[in-house]
């Protein structure tokens, strides 16, 4: 089974539109899912209430930040392979299957790399330059580290403990305790709705 995890925070134009999109691409794919949507506290008043089986929704009291929702989708969940997803709009369902292609190619890890990222330029600097880091002092093999887009088994969630907001370590920690880890190019969208929460 695959668990897409959403966290989100204030999304609700986004949400309705991702959900439709992510039915509509996930039964292509002919696998059972469970799609977990993870509310961390929104303050808008949204009428999002799914009737659909598959659909499972989980609210904070208040917002915990994305790492705390990501812990709750965790938790909460029952495949064997998770997708992290942002509830945006930014990531593309359509690129699902090329990430649980690679994961049939045998990678326990993979992480995405927005070519086309929409992002201003302080963003894209601060990143260049932490990715470059990463690479030279903890030979980090990831171009986009902080892409919130990733799918991977569940079982190297055994080897990371999900705390707070540590979620940022979580591709260099799976990749430095050992397990076979890759990456693929995804689209990055601009985002339509709402404003980034970080
Ligand atoms: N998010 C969240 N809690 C927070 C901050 C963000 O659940 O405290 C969610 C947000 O709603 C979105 C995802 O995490 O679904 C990524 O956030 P955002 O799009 O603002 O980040 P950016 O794309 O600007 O890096
Ligand atoms: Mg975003």
């Amino acid at each position: 089974m695959i668990s897409i995890i959403i966290p989100f925070y204030n999304e609700a134009e986004s949400l309705p539109i991702l959900i439709d999109q992510l039915i509509d691409q996930l039964d292509k794919i002919k696998k059972e899912y469970e799609i977990i949507l993870v509310d961390d506290g929104s303050k808008e008043v949204s009428n999002i209430k799914y009737q659909i089986l598959n659909i499972k929704t989980f609210h904070h009291r208040k917002r915990l930040g994305k790492g705390a929702a990501l812990k709750t989708g965790i938790e909460n969940s029952n495949g064997d392979i998770i997708v992290f997803m942002d509830g945006d709009l930014q990531d593309d369902p359509k690129d699902i299957n090329k990430f649980l292609k690679k994961i049939n190619e045998g990678y326990d890890f993979v992480n995405g790399i927005r070519t086309d990222r929409q992002e201003n330029f302080l963003v894209k600097s601060y990143s260049y330059l932490a990715t470059k880091f990463l690479k030279i002092f903890l030979h980090s093999p990831f171009t986009d580290i902080n892409c919130g887009f990733k799918v991977f088994k569940k079982e190297v969630l055994k080897d990371f403990n999900f705390y707070g907001n540590n979620f940022r370590f979580f591709p260099l920690a799976t990749f430095l305790n050992g397990y076979k880890v890759s990456e693929i190019s995804i689209v990055n969208n601009q985002r339509k709705f709402g404003k980034t929460k970080f």
